[in-house]
């Protein structure tokens, strides 16, 4: 006779520590840092439960569960590489303050 070991190690979502901070490496949606459980199942039936040690990573989408340092960086927030507080002098092309009322390497107005 045989004995089917119907249980299992399963990691559970305890609590969400930060969303989107990666990228599902399964299925390439925004994956969130989680806190987790390990939960031991016997048929089915959660008998025991502990926390897990580190943060993962989890999918919403795909339900998929990975280590952070698997993770792909989350998607690039909108502005690129302009700052945002600077503007372009237009006769010296130089970076300049925004709360600049005249170019500082041209003098100009602008
Ligand atoms: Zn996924
Ligand atoms: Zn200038």
């Amino acid at each position: 006779m045989f004995f089917f070991f119907a249980g299992g190690i399963e990691n559970q979502v305890r609590q969400v520590v930060k969303s989107g901070v990666g990228r599902c490496i399964n299925c390439n949606s925004r994956a969130d840092l989680v806190e987790y459980d390990k939960v031991l199942k016997l048929f089915f039936v959660p008998v025991w439960r502990w926390p897990g040690k580190d943060t993962l990573l989890y999918c919403q989408d795909c339900k998929f569960m990975f280590p952070q340092s698997h993770s792909l960086p989350p998607p690039p927030s909108s502005g690129g590489t302009t700052l945002p507080d600077a503007l372009r002098c237009r006769f010296c092309d130089r970076n300049v303050a925004a709360d600049f009322t005249f170019c500082p390497y041209c003098g100009e107005q602008l």
